[in-house]
C-alpha cells in the first residue's frame, strides 16, 4: 500500500489541529483548511478540562430515567427544540440502545482505552510547541448539594473507579479550604485529582496551530463547499478559493462531518448537543481547579480570560440560530454557588457538540473511499480526545500498530443507519463517490 504524502486535513478544531501536527510529526507535507481561525469553532469555548474520568457515555440507565424531570425544568441542562424531533429521532433511538448494561460497559472500556493514552500524547505536542504555559495539573472537583444529586453520579464513578480512575470523597471542610468561593451549601464533594486543565481552550489549539505552521504546515482559511471523487480516481476539494486536488484527506469538521462522511460513502447519525458558556471577565474571584456542580449540571472554571461558566446540551439543528436564554439560565445557577461573583459585562457564546449516539468518536480510515480518513464525533471530549486522536489517525495512515482496538471507533458500526443524510449540502456531482 502506497501512502500519500501530501495531507489536506479539513478542519481546525483541536482535533483537526492534532491530527495535522502528527501526520507532519510523520513527515508528511500537510495542509489545514478551515473556513475559520483555527480553533474557533466548539473547541473555542469549551471547559477546558482533560477529563481523566470522561469514559462514561453519555447513555447512561440513570440518564434515561432522568430525561423527562430535566426537560420539564426550567433551569435543566437539557433542552429539546421540538420541531427538530423528526430529523433527531434516528439519533434518540441509538441513544436509547446505547443505554444498555453491556453496551456501556463496552463504550467505557473503549474511552478508557483512549484516554490512557491522552496525556502522553497532549505532551509530545505540547512540549514541541512550548505551550506548557498553558496547561495546569489541576484535577476536577464536583461537588452536590443533596444526597440525590450525588446518587446521580454513583454508577458513572463505580464504572471509572472500575477503570482505575482516582476518585477522592471530600469532607464539608476539606471542601471549603479548597474552594473558598464556593457557598457552603455542599453536603458532598468528590476531586478527581488526574485531570488537567488549560488557562484556556483557543489559546491551546492556536498554540498548536502556530506550531505547525512554523514547522512547514500551510493552514487556509477557506470554506469547503463540496469533495470529488471521478470514477477515472481524481479526487478534488471544491472551495471558495477554487478546486484543490487532494491525495491524503482527513476530515475533521466536528459537528458539520455528517453530510461530508455521507458524500464519501459512509451515512453516520452524527448530531449536535449545543452548549453554552458565559465568560464573566471580571469576576472578583478564582476558582482553583474546575467545579462541577453535580445537582444542576453545570460548571465553572477561571480562565485566563475570567471565570467560564459552561454547561446546557440543546438538542436542534446545527443551522439553527443561538438561544442566548440558555447562557442567561447558567447566570442565574451561578450566582447561587458563587456569592460573591461579579457578573458585570458577561459574555454569551454557543457551540456544537459534535455527538454520535453512543458518545464513541469515529476514527477509522474511510471504508468506501481511497486514501481518506475521518476524525469526528467526539461529543463532550474533544478536548480531551485531541491529541490521541491525531496520534491514532497518523498511526492508521502509517499502517502501524497503535496497540488499541480500534475497531469500536470505526464508522462501520452505524452501517444500516439512514438512506439519505438529515442535511445534504448541494454537490455537484461528477459521478459515483468510489
Ligand atoms: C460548553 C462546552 C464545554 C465543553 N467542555 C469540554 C471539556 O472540558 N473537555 C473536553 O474534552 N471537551 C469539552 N467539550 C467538547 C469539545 O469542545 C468538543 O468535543 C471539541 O471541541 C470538538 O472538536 P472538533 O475539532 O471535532 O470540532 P470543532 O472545534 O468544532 O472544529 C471543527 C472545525 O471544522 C470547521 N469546518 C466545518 N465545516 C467546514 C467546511 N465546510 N469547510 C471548512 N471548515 C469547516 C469549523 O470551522 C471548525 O473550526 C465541551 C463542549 C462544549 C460545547
Amino acid at each position: 500500500m502506497s501512502i500519500p504524502r501530501h495531507f489536506t486535513v479539513v478542519g481546525g478544531g483541536i482535533v483537526g489541529v492534532c491530527c495535522a501536527l502528527f501526520l507532519q510529526r510523520d513527515g508528511h507535507t500537510v495542509t489545514l483548511i478551515d473556513r475559520g481561525e483555527p480553533g474557533a469553532g466548539c473547541s473555542f469555548g469549551n471547559a477546558g478540562i482533560i477529563h481523566a474520568g470522561g469514559l462514561v457515555p453519555l447513555a447512561m440507565p440513570g440518564v434515561l430515567r432522568r430525561i423527562p424531570a430535566m426537560l420539564r425544568d426550567p433551569l435543566g441542562p437539557l433542552v429539546i427544540r421540538w420541531p427538530y424531533l423528526p430529523r433527531l429521532a434516528p439519533f434518540l433511538w441509538r441513544f436509547l440502545l446505547s443505554a444498555r448494561p453491556a453496551r456501556v460497559e463496552a463504550v467505557a472500556a473503549a474511552l478508557a482505552g483512549l484516554i490512557e493514552r491522552a496525556f502522553d500524547s497532549y505532551e509530545v505536542l505540547i512540549k514541541a510547541s512550548g505551550a506548557e504555559r498553558l496547561i495546569r495539573r489541576t484535577g476536577e472537583l464536583y461537588v452536590f448539594e443533596t444526597d440525590a444529586g450525588l446518587a446521580t453520579m454513583q454508577a458513572a464513578n463505580a464504572l471509572r473507579r472500575r477503570h482505575g480512575v482516582r476518585i477522592e470523597t471530600l469532607s464539608p471542610g476539606e471542601l471549603a479550604e479548597m474552594e473558598p468561593a464556593l457557598a457552603p451549601i455542599f453536603r458532598h464533594a468528590r476531586f478527581f485529582p488526574d485531570c488537567i486543565s488549560t488557562f484556556d481552550p483557543f489559546d491551546l489549539t492556536t498554540a498548536l496551530a502556530a506550531h505547525f505552521r512554523t514547522a512547514g504546515g500551510t493552514i487556509l482559511r477557506e470554506e469547503v463547499r463540496d469533495i470529488r471523487i471521478s470514477e477515472q480516481g481524481s479526487r478534488t476539494l471544491v472551495t471558495e478559493a477554487g478546486e484543490r486536488v487532494f491525495d491524503g484527506l482527513v476530515l475533521a469538521t466536528g459537528a458539520f462531518s455528517k453530510p461530508w462522511a455521507a458524500r464519501l460513502g459512509s451515512r453516520v447519525p452524527l448530531d449536535t448537543e449545543r452548549g453554552y458558556h458565559l465568560i464573566l471577565p471580571d469576576p472578583g474571584l478564582t476558582l482553583g481547579r474546575p467545579v462541577g456542580f453535580g445537582d444542576r449540571r453545570f460548571g465553572c472554571i477561571s480562565l485566563s480570560g475570567g471565570l467560564r461558566v459552561v454547561g446546557q446540551a440543546e438538542l436542534a439543528s446545527v443551522d439553527a440560530p443561538p438561544n442566548f436564554s440558555r447562557a442567561d439560565m447558567l447566570l442565574q445557577l451561578v450566582q447561587r454557588v458563587l456569592p460573591d461573583l461579579d457578573t458585570r459585562n458577561a459574555r454569551p457564546w454557543m457551540g456544537h457538540r459534535p455527538s454520535t449516539p453512543d458518545s464513541l468518536p469515529v476514527i477509522c480510515r474511510a471504508p468506501k473511499v481511497r486514501d481518506v480518513w475521518f476524525a469526528f464525533g467526539h461529543g463532550h471530549v474533544g478536548l480531551t480526545l485531541g491529541a490521541v486522536t491525531g496520534r491514532l489517525i497518523s498511526d492508521l495512515v502509517a499502517g502501524r500498530n497503535s496497540g488499541l482496538d480500534l475497531s469500536p471507533f470505526h464508522v462501520d458500526r452505524f452501517a444500516g443507519f439512514g438512506r439519505r443524510p438529515a442535511h445534504t449540502p448541494s454537490f455537484q456531482s461528477e459521478g459515483r463517490t468510489s
